[in-house]
């Protein structure tokens, strides 16, 4: 009988360059689940948790969660029985000691990291496409006022749940996400170069066109 190939992937790229709207695509073709440490952490900010509390003001001033927090967070959520056959990272790690930790993390489940595929997108389309996002408050699905529509104004396509604004989408935090992505997160670009890891995609294309480049490369992967 063959193995099942386990597929451990990273979504890497600046805040607004669509891996959330990949992900959600690629974990349901690939039954593999999307875990996105942001997610996560909105989940335990609703939820009122202690932890929440001091989550807050980190991501609302648009920088980073503490690498101890995040890993705690990340690394209780891929020991769960569904990554056991791979997952998909969508925004994390987010700086080199989050990707070192990873790291030792895979090797002391006996597993590894099977790519990184990196979305480019320039900062000048960036704000556009997070000023005009729109999240549904049901599953968390993404929108766009102008390039993903929804077929009912305000209204999520999957769940019908109600579509909002996160706070963190304003101009002036945004500027501060992309001002940390350039310090802290693009040196994993040349991080997971090296390790013969990543795979550059060009973000700027339209979403069906990046999926299918997304999955040859997933397709390659698997073989
Ligand atoms: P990320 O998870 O990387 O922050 P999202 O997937 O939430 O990004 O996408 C950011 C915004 O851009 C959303 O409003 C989404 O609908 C829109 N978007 C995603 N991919 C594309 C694309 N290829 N072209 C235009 N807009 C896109
Ligand atoms: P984006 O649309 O920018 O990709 P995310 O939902 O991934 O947004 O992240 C939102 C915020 O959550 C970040 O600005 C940061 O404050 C926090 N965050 C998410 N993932 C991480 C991480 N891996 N390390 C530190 N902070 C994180
Ligand atoms: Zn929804």
């Amino acid at each position: 009988m063959t193995q099942k190939r386990i597929l451990n992937l990273i979504f890497l790229g600046p805040p607004g360059a669509g891996k959330g709207t990949q992900a959600r695509m690629i974990q349901e073709k690939y039954s593999i689940p999307q875990i996105s440490t942001g997610d996560l952490m909105r989940n335990e900010i609703s939820s009122g948790s202690s932890l929440g509390n001091r989550l807050k003001s980190f991501i609302e001033s648009g920088g980073l969660v503490p690498n101890e927090l995040t890993l705690s967070i990340l690394l209780n959520r891929i020991k769960k029985e569904d990554c056991k056959n791979g997952f998909l990272l969508d925004g994390f790690p987010r700086n080199v000691e989050q990707a070192e930790e990873l790291e030792k993390a895979l090797n002391g489940m006996n597993t590894e990291l099977s790519g990184v595929i990196a979305l480019e997108v320039d900062d000048s389309d960036l704000i556009s496409r997070l000023s005009d996002r729109r999240i549904c408050k049901g599953c968390g699905d993404s929108y766009h006022l102008q390039f993903k529509k929804p077929s009912v104004d305000g209204k999520c396509d999957h769940c019908g749940g109600e579509l909002y604004q996160r706070r963190d989408d304003s101009e002036e935090v945004i500027k501060n996400r992309l001002k940390v992505y350039h310090e802290q997160t693009a040196p994993l670009i040349d991080f997971y170069s090296e390790k013969k890891k990543l795979s550059k995609i060009n973000g700027k294309n339209k979403i069906d066109m990046i999926f299918s480049e997304i999955c040859d490369i997933i397709d390659k992967l698997k073989s």
